[in-house]
Parts: C-alpha cells; structure tokens; sequence
C-alpha cells in the first residue's frame, strides 16, 4: 500500500495494488458477420452491406453485422406484419410461457450475454453482469405475469394489441432497453422490429438466438441492425403502427415530425440533465456513495445520470472534499475485470462529445478536478471528472454530457434547491438526500422530473414505471403504465 498526496488540496488517500480478476471471454465466441433476423431466421442483408463492430476498450474488431437498407427494413416489417394475426391470437397464457422462457434463457446464458455486453459497448462486468441481465430478464418474467391479466390490469375498458411495433434502442443499455421495449410489447400481443445501435449490435444478436432456444414464434421478433439510416427507414415504413425510441433528444423530436399526421402511437425517453439534491441533514458518507452511482455508473453513460449535484451551501466544502477523496479510489480500465469501476467510453464520437463539453466547463471557469488515473494507451477513455464553481449559465450546467462528468452548483433553502433543479429542459429524474423523509416527499411534489430517489440513486424495478417530462420524452416504460403503450383500447 502506498500513501500519495493528490492534487487540488484533497487530503491524503491510500492506494491500493490490486491483483486483475478478469472475466473470461471464452464464454462467448462471435461468428465472422451477420445477417439481420427476419421471420425467425437470419438472413444476408438486400444491401449487400455491412459494417465492423469494435470493442471500444482495445478497438480489437469484434464481427462484421449487416448494414440494413429499405429493402432490408420491409422485408421485416412485413414479416412481422404476418405473424401479428396468429401470435395476437394465442391464449395470453401461452404468450405468458414464451415470455417465461425467454427470461430463463437469459438467466441461463447470463454470463455469455453479459461478457458479450462488455465487449462491445465497454461498460464494466460488474455493471452487465449485476445490473444490465438480471434485470432484462427481470422485465420479460415481470411482463410475462402480465399477459394473461390485461383485463384486469384495464377493467372495462378492453384492451387490444396496436400490431407491429417499430423499436430502436441506444448504446448504453443495448439489452436492458432492449428488454423493456420487446417485454410489454409482446406481453400485449403486438409483433416487433428493432433496431439496435450501431455500435452495440452484438447482444441483440444474440438475443436472437435467445428467441429460437425460447420457441418464439417466427416473426414475432424481428433484428434489423444499421446506423441511424436504418432507423429512419423503419420509421418511415408504412407497414408500422407503433414507434418506442429510445435515445438523444434530437433524433426524438425528428422522428416525432416524421410520424406527425400519421396517427401512429409514440413514445419516447430521451435525454437528461438531473439533479442530484444533498440536503446539510442527509448522511454524507452513503450521499457520497449514490452521488458516486448517480454519474459514474456505465461512464455517466446513463439518461438519467445524476449530472448536476445540487449542494446545501452549508456542507459544499466537506462534501466536495469526501467526493474527491472517493473519486481517487475509482478504478478505470479493463471492462472484463471484475474489479473494474469505469470501462470505456462507448465510441470516438462520444468521447469528442465528452472532451469538448468539459473544454467548454473550464473555458467558462468552472474549476475540474480529475483523480490522477493512467488511461489506458488503446480505446476510448475518460478519468472521472467533477467541476466545481459551476453557474447555472455554464453548458456543463445545461446539456447532456452523457460521460463522467459532475457538475457541483449549490443552494441556500429548499426552495432554491427545487428552482435550481427544475431549471433545465429535461426532466427524467432526480434525487433527494436528507434525514427527513418529509422533506423527499415535498421536495417530489415540487420536481420536474418522472422519477424521484429519495436517499439512493439509479434503482431500477420492472414494476416501476420510468419516463419523462419536458425533452425528456413522454410515455413511460416498466410497471402497468408500460403496458398502455403497447395497446389500444375499445
Ligand atoms: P441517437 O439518438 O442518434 O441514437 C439512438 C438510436 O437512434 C440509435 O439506434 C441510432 O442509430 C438511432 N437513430 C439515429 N438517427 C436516427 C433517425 N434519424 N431515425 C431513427 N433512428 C435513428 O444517439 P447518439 O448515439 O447520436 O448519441 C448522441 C447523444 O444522445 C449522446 O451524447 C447523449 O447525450 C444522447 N443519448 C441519450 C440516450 C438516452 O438514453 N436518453 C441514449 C443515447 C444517446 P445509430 O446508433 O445506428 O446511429
């Protein structure tokens, strides 16, 4: 163990040496290219084109997956057009066991999908292993209780299936969204197309493989993979009646012109900008911890990340202190080591994205501070940064930054605190830290924001309902409110 002073006057920190625990990539073995998954079989795509998928770690080539053209999108629309009329009309109990079975074979092939997510998107194996699986397969056992009990969940108001639903999901959850776009949807009766991102192809892929061992009926899903073309593609294809997207704020308000006029149901969850609320009364060690897990899980890649973190004026110094001094045990590097807290940066045009907003926080005098951390020389990296001396003016303040990047700002009373929070576009989550539960309550009532953490940050549940307001989106995702999406009613 060694004792080392670190930069910008935080106290002394022990560093300890630990042994590499990487997790094996034995377990999952890639094939050279892939077809797009049409009709329950993967096929070579119409455009006779395809693109390589790297590992952002070590930008080792990891396959080569097929470039989807309009050809391509209809051929799987129209194939999940003809399985709508059968599958819609299966006993809901029957949905509900091809439901069961793919969340057992996602436990089953956990590990394989979890190493798979790793090394295409980057994000540490604790994260894929402990987080991004268990609760995929938490969402299609969740919605699978849900299949057979529409009626229950509407009383009177008989619900019906809205037909083939178009999904395109981001890079930073690639299955997780994956889970809770495909889940409801089928739960519901509704057939499916979705598209992937480009750079996190790989476990959708897979899951296709998941369907056939599930016995999923052919057609029922349906993978087409592409860049951003490819998703336009689908959402202009006259055979959809249902978009759910996921991703940048941009793309969302693109796709909701394109479907203007067309009576086509959408919903969108899009970016955010939440702030993160610490009360002088919260326990400051375990605020630590959630603000920790608010901006750095999966790289700050995160919608909801906890990216403006709104101090009580009283506790800014001791707080910021304590931050900085956790911030320098993070560990950065390998995401198939286990010990790993920071992987990769998702992409080069992500990590440009990143480098030129955290230019912009110090041009306009935002104070940075970085733990000192060895990047590793291949890949895409960026050391966990927290920027104090922030003004609600700064860009830092304001846009989606989508990497490991904190921006402290402060408050005097609650209802500064509530201004400040609300003070923003966005609206997808917040959090709130103080001794009194009074206080999370009241200060809920007052957030703009569709989800509301009161002591921790980042939890997830199948059966919680997950969405915007503002240019955060609309609809919501998870629990009964999830299902609405998915159905029309008569
Ligand atoms: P995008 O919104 O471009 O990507 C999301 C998905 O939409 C991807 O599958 C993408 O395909 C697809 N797509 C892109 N253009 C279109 C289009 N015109 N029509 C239909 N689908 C389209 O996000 P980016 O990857 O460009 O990230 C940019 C920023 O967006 C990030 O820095 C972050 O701030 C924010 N973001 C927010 C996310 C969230 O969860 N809220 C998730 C991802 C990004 P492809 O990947 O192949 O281009």
């Amino acid at each position: 163990m060694a004792v080392e002073k670190q930069r910008g006057g935080v106290p002394a920190v022990a560093t300890w040496e630990y042994a590499s625990a990487p997790e094996s990539r034995e377990i999952v073995s890639f094939k050279e290219r892939y077809g797009i998954f049409v009709g329950g079989e993967e096929v070579a795509p119409r455009s006779r084109s395809w693109f390589t998928t790297v590992s952002p770690a070590t930008e080792e080539p990891l396959a080569e997956v097929a470039q989807a053209g309009p050809k391509d999108v209809e051929l799987a629309v129209d194939a999940a057009r003809d399985a709508f009329e059968p599958w819609s009309a299966w006993k809901p109990a029957e949905r509900a066991k091809v439901l069961f079975r793919i969340a057992r074979v996602l436990q089953e092939r956990s590990r394989e999908l979890a190493v798979a997510e790793s090394l295409d998107g980057g994000k540490p194996i604790k994260e894929s292993r402990d987080v991004d699986l268990p609760l995929a397969a938490a969402h299609f056992f969740y919605y699978a209780g849900w299949a057979d009990k529409l009626e229950y969940a509407f009383p009177n108001r008989r619900p019906r299936p809205l037909g083939v639903a178009a999904q395109i999901v981001p890079w930073n959850f690639p299955l997780l969204m994956l889970a809770w776009k495909i889940a409801p949807a089928l739960a519901c009766g509704n057939t499916v197309v979705l598209k992937p991102a480009e750079t996190t192809p790989l476990t959708a892929l897979l899951f296709a493989d998941v369907c056939r061992q599930a016995q999923v009926p052919p057609g029922v899903v349906n993978i087409v993979t592409g860049d951003g073309e490819t998703g336009a593609h689908l959402v202009r294809s006259p055979g959809i009646d249902k978009v759910a997207f996921t991703g940048s704020t941009e793309v969302g308000k693109a796709i909701q012109r394109e479907l203007a006029g067309r009576g086509i149901p959408l919903t969108l969850e899009l970016g955010g900008k939440a702030a993160n609320v610490v009360f002088e009364d919260a326990a400051l060690d375990q605020a630590v911890e959630g603000i920790v897990n608010g901006i750095y899980f999966n790289q700050g890649h995160v919608c909801c990340a906890g990216s403006r973190l709104l101090v009580q004026e009283s506790i800014h110094d001791q707080l910021v202190r304590k931050l900085k001094r956790r911030m320098a045990t993070l560990r950065l590097g390998d995401p198939l080591d286990k010990n790993t807290d920071i992987g990769a940066i998702n992409s080069r045009a992500q990590l440009d994205r990143i480098t030129e907003l955290v230019a912009s926080g110090s041009e306009e005098g935002a104070e940075i501070y970085q733990p000192p951390c060895r990047l590793p020389e291949k890949g895409w990296w960026f050391a966990p940064t927290v920027f104090t001396n922030v003004a609600q003016s700064h860009r830092i303040a304001r846009e989606e930054i989508f990497g490991p990047v904190l921006s402290v700002l402060t408050f005097r009373t609650p209802d500064e605190a509530v201004e400040k929070a609300n003070n923003t576009m966005y609206g997808l989550s917040a959090g709130v830290w103080t001794e009194k539960g009074s206080r999370i309550l009241w200060m809920a009532d007052r957030l703009r924001a569709g989800v509301v953490w009161g002591n921790t940050f980042n939890r997830f549940d199948p059966a919680s309902p997950f969405g915007g307001y503002k240019e955060s989106g609309f609809g919501r995702e998870g629990g009964r409110h999830g299902l609405e999406a998915y159905l029309r009613f008569s």
